[in-house]
């Protein structure tokens, strides 16, 4: 069998033969045989330099030794039990140690659990129902953040089989403008504003200078919680995420990715009064039979034990290499935008800057398509869509970015030429 025919297989067994939207690039994906460092390898004898990374979560690379170690001896010991271990106890005192707002910790099994559960939490600490969130945005794939968001979704038409009931208390701002926010919270009873720090499903945007502290501050006056969703940026750009990066607290965080070590995870965080609110010590209810399971928490402190101020500093010393090298090849072939923080990356074929959602839209994303099949062409895999980012690991070297910085121009060059 080649990737070929397992995916004409696939499309009679799962809708779109695949179980998650971006995966089902045209003309077929690749199915993967394994993953080693920095390389993907598909069935059909190729390899790959992984820029996708699973989409975030393999900071050390794939089958990192010291992870699969210890997911293999966990393993032997039983995968789940239903009841607490101590490495639950352990993860948790890590996040808090790490994470500047956290607390206390809830293990969940993804982030879209996370979010929403600090959705509810928050409602019910504040005793209000609308929550912020903003365009271009991904916070999983439950109701209540479903509206314009990011991601696999960002072609998508809005909430449909989502309850208008459901959608009316999500209220829309643009990323990157005050204005917006101040309007929303002056005509609305926020309970929360939901924000990715660094926007992390519409490519890779930024924060301007000065807009996460803007969004403490009228939070904090308006008798709004202020939730980050980090479950890219958490463990991602520094040991504290983006709170840390760019030194501002939020009230509550949600936690993904990178935490579980590869393994399936997400988390909510925050302040000790807010999350003593959670059930069982209070009335928010929360619960899942995986929930901090012994195989996650295994990965995940297996991870986590590397993520200390040198790692951070070297991996985002590399991010700065290729991006510096990717924006000089960019300029120089006069193709594409370069918006890129720490180790994570994303090129847009547009002619401005992009700061939010609507400037992101404006990409042209047939080039982008071309472009993404130039570089598999070439070895490279990136997230095989416009509205995702690229990430760089611990196993990506020198060589192998220096390698990327080639390949990348090749396929510019291409598209430029065409
Ligand atoms: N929030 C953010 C910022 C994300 O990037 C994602 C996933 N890409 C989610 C939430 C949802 O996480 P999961 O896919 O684990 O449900």
């Amino acid at each position: 069998m080649n990737s070929k025919k397992l995916f004409e297989e696939a499309k009679k067994f799962m809708p779109g033969g695949v179980n998650s939207p971006v995966r089902a690039f045209e003309p077929y994906p690749f199915f993967v045989e394994r993953g080693r460092g920095c390389f993907i390898y598909d069935i059909d004898g190729n390899s790959y330099i992984d820029y996708c990374l699973a989409y975030g979560p393999l900071i050390l690379g794939h089958a990192h030794p010291s992870v699969v170690a210890a997911v293999y001896k966990q393993a032997e010991k039983g995968t789940t039990y239903g009841t607490p271990t101590e490495k639950e106890l352990k993860l948790a005192k890590f996040v808090v140690d790490k994470v500047p707002c956290a607390e206390m910790v809830r293990f969940v099994n993804s982030g879209t659990e996370a979010t929403m559960s600090a959705i509810r939490l928050a409602r019910a600490f504040t005793g209000k129902e609308k929550i912020v969130k903003f365009e271009g945005a991904y916070h999983g794939a439950h109701d209540y953040v479903l509206v314009k968001p990011g991601s696999g979704a960002t072609t998508l038409p809005d909430s449909v089989g989502i309850p208008k009931e459901t959608t009316k208390n999500t209220i829309l701002c643009t990323y990157n403008d005050e204005e917006s926010v101040i309007n929303a919270i002056e005509n609305h009873d926020v309970a929360a504003v939901l924000v990715e720090p660094v926007m992390g499903n519409i490519g890779c945007i930024k924060p301007k200078k000065g807009y996460l502290k803007f969004l403490r501050k009228i939070t904090k006056e308006n008798d709004i919680l202020l939730i980050f969703d980090e479950v890219i940026t958490g463990f991602r750009l520094a040991e504290g995420g983006a709170q840390e990066y760019y030194g501002v607290t939020p009230d509550l965080v949600t936690l993904g990715k990178v935490l579980g070590g590869g393994l399936p995870i997400g988390a909510l965080a925050g302040k000790k009064e807010i999350m003593e609110n959670i059930a069982p010590s209070g009335d928010v209810y929360q619960a899942g039979t995986f929930n901090g399971n012994p195989m996650t928490m295994s990965a995940g402190l297996a991870t986590l034990k590397h993520l200390d101020k040198k790692f951070y500093k070297e991996l985002n010393k590399k991010g700065k290499y290729l991006t510096e090298g990717i924006n000089d090849i960019v300029e120089d072939v006069g193709i594409g935008y370069l918006s890129s923080v720490g180790s994570m990356f994303q090129i847009y074929f547009t002619e401005g800057k992009v700061l939010n959602h609507e400037d992101a839209k404006k990409s042209n994303v047939k080039v982008f398509n071309k472009y993404f099949k130039t570089l598999l062409k070439e070895g490279v895999f990136v997230p095989p869509s416009q509205f995702e980012c690229c990430f760089i690991s611990d196993a990506h070297d020198y060589k192998i970015l220096d390698n990327t910085l080639e390949k990348i121009e090749t396929s510019l060059k291409k598209l430029k030429n065409e």
